[in-house]
């Protein structure tokens, strides 16, 4: 069993065949789906779906890119989520400094705002980081957010960094990143980082292992990311599968 716990089966590029892609999924043995909202349409997307089908999960946050966009109101509509039955984390949210829509002032008070509010509705968060990493550090240490925890999502930093993540009660998950022959940190990460502290996701429709990179991505290739993590630990597929699965359980808190 595979536990995608990152994709975008709410974005536009599913419209056509996200039942096939659904299917292919389940074939593959992916099991369960987190599927993440980071603004209004994604997140009520991500909703339905979770309401849809009883594999899929639902991750509500506000995407550091759009920070400049985030009202009171946003923030209100997602704490009433949080109480949802199949929501089962807050985010992606985070620090984005490759696109410059939103300043950075903006994106750090946003980024608080959401770790303020997974503590107080007892969420674990998943965080988005793109040349980010020290701010973000210093922003999950400043405000406690070891008390929730949750998930670097997509993870491409060091093997330092991962080891200051774990010891704030994140996991480390990777992707198709990890796949790829040029990927250096994200294989030492894999290498270095024992199996209790990793996940496994696509980012679907983004990011796509190696050997469809360049090709639209989808759930039922997180096995390529398994792949890719059992090879560099020289270690069994069916392990991983069930570590990462069972590490989703538990940061996710779902008991079936
Ligand atoms: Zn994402």
């Amino acid at each position: 069993m595979l536990f995608d716990t990152h994709a975008h089966l709410n974005a536009m590029q599913y419209n056509d065949d996200l039942q096939e892609v659904i299917d292919r999924a389940l074939e593959e043995g992916v099991s369960h789906i987190v599927v993440v909202g980071f603004d209004r349409p994604t997140i009520s997307r991500a909703i339905e779906l979770a309401e849809q089908y009883p594999f899929i999960y639902a991750a509500v946050g506000w995407h550091p890119v759009d920070a400049i966009d985030m009202t009171e109101d946003d923030l209100q509509m997602i704490e009433q989520l949080a109480g949802h039955p199949k929501v089962v984390a807050l985010g992606e949210m985070g620090l984005d400094y490759y696109w410059d829509k939103s300043p950075k002032d903006v994106q750090k008070e946003v980024f608080r705002k959401q770790i303020a509010l997974a503590k107080k509705v007892k969420l674990p968060i998943i965080i988005h980081n793109r040349e980010a990493t020290a701010d973000i550090i210093e922003i999950l240490k400043e405000e406690n957010a070891a008390e929730v925890g949750g998930i670097m999502h997509c993870f491409t930093g060091s093997v330092e960094v991962a080891k200051q993540c774990i010891d704030m009660n994140f996991y480390i998950s990777f992707g198709g990143p990890v796949t790829f022959k040029n990927a250096k940190k994200p294989k030492e990460v894999a290498k270095e980082i024992p199996l209790e502290h990793l996940l496994i996701e696509t980012d679907c429709p983004y990011l796509t292992p190696h050997p469809f990179r360049g090709k639209r991505n989808e759930p039922s290739y997180v096995k390529y990311v398994a792949e890719a993590i059992a090879e560099l630990k020289g270690i069994s597929f069916e392990e991983v599968a069930q570590k990462t699965f069972d590490n989703a359980k538990k940061v996710f808190g779902i008991t079936r």
